[in-house]
């Protein structure tokens, strides 16, 4: 019997996961090897640190999908490959063989580079809300200061001047490539706009030094603060490095168009983790999302025999940043617009990607 492992249940994973229920084939023993046993979907996460989704609304509940799919949930993390022996190695001491291996693990911060220990980094996402849950528990912060100007850092920074109001101070140092970098300029100048008119203190430039209660930044200056959210840029995975399999100038799992691995036809690679080299695509949930349906064909194409199909990755996607409150900028190619209207889009869809993955009902009214 062939044996095929699924690596983290990331956004692509899971329509491998569904291809699976759809097509169910005995002579295969799938395993999806997954640190929780639930997926927390980034793209809501904002809104629940607003407080407009419950947790509840905004996580996968990977189990029921695997049972209906015929695949063994195996709860641990991956902390080794070995390509040529094709065996994972797992953080519980186990070792998986696989005939086919599907690769979705997202991303990793390194908080080494920051010198502190307990570095509150944003990933593993699954951490960062257990630990944000059990502080608004407790105390609300009163002076939020946001390290990162990317998506995640600029949504975050707005969710928690939303969710705090105008007594806390929240503020966002956007590195030296400035606010939203990989966007283009008519949506870092709502970006911008949109912290200035709702009190988000913008510091521009990097930050040196991170001590538990406060940033330092290059010039510096000392930012002190009751909640630090490490909203930096990921890197690849540690555990591929020493795989075998061939690696992109980034540290990622260099893949074909097929998704597949460079150097091990029998590898599959999407989301974050995955460096595509004919068509280097930005590190996104939106490009996640969209890889799933070819990684599912080509990963259950595999296992029947059938030659790979390239995936034509979008030239340009929609992409939706939340401002806190019910409002959100859209931006397509080099167009933006903004709104309460882009929201409720915005809403809708993930609520319609949710409800794909058996996770339903509709936002908390407030
Ligand atoms: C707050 C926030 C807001 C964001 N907003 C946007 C946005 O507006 N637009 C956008 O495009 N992107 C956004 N992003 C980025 C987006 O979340 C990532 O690009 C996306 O999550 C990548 O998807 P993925 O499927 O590759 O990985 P992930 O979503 O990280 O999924 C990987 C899965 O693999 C599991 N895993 C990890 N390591 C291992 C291991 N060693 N072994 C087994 N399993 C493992 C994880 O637990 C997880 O379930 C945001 C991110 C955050 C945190």
């Amino acid at each position: 019997m062939q044996r095929l492992v699924l690596l983290g249940g990331g956004h692509a994973q899971l329509a491998v996961v569904q291809a699976l229920a759809q097509h169910r084939r005995s002579p295969v023993e799938t395993v999806l090897v997954t640190p929780a046993p639930r997926q927390v979907y980034s793209g809501m996460l904002p809104g629940w640190l607003a407080g407009h989704y419950t947790e509840a609304q905004c996580v996968i509940a990977l189990a029921p999908l695997a049972t209906a799919a015929g695949v063994t949930l195996r709860q641990a993390t991956a902390v080794g490959l070995d390509a040529s022996a094709r065996m994972v190695q797992l953080d519980d001491g186990g070792v998986l063989g696989y005939d086919v291996l599907s690769v979705n693990t997202g991303p990793v911060q390194d908080p080494r580079s920051w010198g502190a220990a307990g570095v509150p980094t944003l990933r593993p996402v699954e951490d960062w809300l257990a630990r944000t849950t059990r502080r608004l528990a407790v105390a609300p912060p009163r002076r939020v200061v946001v390290v990162g100007g990317g998506a995640a850092g600029f949504e975050l920074a707005l969710a928690w001047r939303y969710r705090l109001g105008a007594v806390a101070e929240v503020a966002i140092v956007t590195g030296v490539s400035g606010l939203l970098a990989n966007y283009p300029g008519a949506v870092q100048r709502l970006g911008a706009r949109a912290l200035a008119e709702r009190g988000v203190r913008c510091i521009a430039g990097a930050a040196r030094e991170i001590v538990s209660d406060a940033v330092v930044t290059a010039d510096g200056r000392i930012w002190a603060a009751d909640e630090i959210v490490l909203a930096t840029g990921t890197v690849a995975p540690r555990w591929l490095q020493g795989s075998g399999l061939a690696l992109a100038p980034d540290g990622g799992l260099a893949t074909l168009p097929t998704l597949q691995s460079v150097s091990h036809p029998e590898v599959f690679a999407a989301g974050d983790v995955a460096s595509r080299l004919d068509q280097p695509l930005p590190k996104s949930g939106v490009y996640a999302v969209r890889a799933g349906a070819a990684l599912a064909a080509n990963v259950l194409g595999r296992l029947a025999g059938r030659a790979p199909v390239p995936w034509a990755a979008p030239v340009r996607t929609l992409n939706l940043l939340s401002l806190g409150e019910r409002s959100a900028i859209a931006a397509w190619g080099p167009l933006a617009v903004q709104g309460g209207w882009v929201w409720r889009w915005k809403d809708r869809i993930d609520r319609g990607f949710m409800a794909r993955h058996g996770t339903g009902s509709g936002p908390v009214a407030t």
